[in-house]
């Protein structure tokens, strides 16, 4: 936490940014450890060039804040007859430039800009972005156990009757065996069963799995906070020609993405790579959304693996590959692990089997 706290620092001094404030959403728990309530009470960090972080957080709420736990936090508590962007704005005192996290709510952020009339606002997005991007050994580690516990129920999965049951039930299942495989926490699980697959992000709905679906299984849990997000593409029974074939098609797509991944080259090099497979069987119009996005504390965040981003990727970032082909009325399919980038290109954090997975 104090490595990170100085990386922080340095990266404000870089930008010219006084203070920094931040609120509900991932890079207060980087920061501090502590994630606060996304609720109406307000729960704001002051983070200033040297000494303690002040932590603005409701009564009520300042028994979940370990405050020895990173040893610079200065806790301040407010009651319920407080004015808490006032205790916000003291702290703040007559800073120049504040940078303010893109998860605060904007009832806040105008007050803020009253109170503090003559500072100038920006966001804290490029600053923390920076320095979240290159995750340090002990993310690396909570973000592959993830992604095993992840593969273990992708594995499960195949070994699953998916016909006569709904979407909603599969999901529920896919929820309670991640957390059987060691996730703290469910992060999200998408069933899309037969037509509902040609839309990736679906909601698991009453619509019962039969035979001759093809269903996109998209899903992760968080270990230590850090998420996985896994995708593969069951059939159930034997699967047609056509389906076969557009599988072999996103399989080899993920595949060139993947080897794309290198230090220094650009994360569009990488969206190319996957796009240009997808593009050259002739289903270019059916891969409708970029190839993937950065992931660690939240399920998705910088870097993003899109057309237009000359980002150059560096070792520590970590990402998804997932090319899909959705061809609408008909069917969906989508491969997706999550890659770290390393010295020597990529190393895939899940391992589970990417082939047609053929079900009951
Ligand atoms: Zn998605
Ligand atoms: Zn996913
Ligand atoms: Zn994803």
């Amino acid at each position: 936490m104090e490595g990170r706290l100085s990386r922080v620092r340095a990266a404000m001094a870089e930008s010219n940014v006084d203070q920094l404030l931040l609120s509900i959403g991932s890079d207060l728990p980087y920061l501090t450890g502590y994630r606060a309530m996304p609720l109406e009470r307000l729960t704001m960090a002051v983070v200033g060039a040297s000494g303690p972080v002040t932590l603005v957080v409701p009564r009520l709420e300042a028994p979940r804040v370990d405050a020895r736990e990173p040893g610079f936090l200065d806790v301040v508590p407010w009651d319920e007859t407080d004015d808490p962007v006032a205790l916000v704005a003291d702290v703040v005192g007559t800073a120049g430039r504040v940078a303010l996290g893109d998860e605060t709510w904007s009832t806040f952020l105008l007050q803020l800009q009253d109170s503090l009339a003559e500072a100038q606002f920006v966001a804290a997005s490029p600053l923390m972005a920076q320095v979240r991007i290159i995750k340090d050994d002990g993310e690396l580690t909570a973000l592959r156990l993830s992604a095993h516990a992840a593969d273990r129920v992708a594995d499960r999965l195949a070994a699953t009757v998916f016909s006569n049951r709904s979407e909603r039930d599969l999901a529920a299942m896919v929820g309670a065996m991640l957390l059987e495989e060691g996730c703290d926490a469910v992060s999200f699980v998408i069933v899309a069963s037969g037509p509902n697959s040609a839309s990736p992000h679906h909601e698991p709905g009453e619509r019962v799995i039969q035979g001759g679906d093809a269903v996109i299984v998209d899903f992760g849990g968080s270990v230590r906070g850090y998420h996985s997000d896994t995708t593969r593409t069951f059939h159930v029974g034997e699967p047609p020609a056509r389906f076969t074939r557009m599988h072999d098609v996103v399989e080899e797509a993920q595949r060139a993405g993947v080897a794309a991944v290198e230090t220094g080259v650009t994360a569009q090099s990488v969206d190319r790579a996957a796009r240009s497979v997808i593009n050259e069987a002739g289903f270019g119009d059916y891969f409708i959304h970029r190839t993937g996005h950065g992931i660690g504390l939240d399920v998705h965040e910088t870097p993003y693996i899109v057309e237009g981003n000359d980002l150059q990727l560096a070792p520590g970032m970590t990402f998804s590959v997932e090319p899909g082909i959705y061809v609408p009325g008909e069917f969906g399919v989508r491969i997706e692990d999550i890659v770290a980038v390393v010295d020597e290109g990529a190393d895939r954090l899940n391992i589970s089997d990417r082939s047609v997975r053929i079900v009951g």
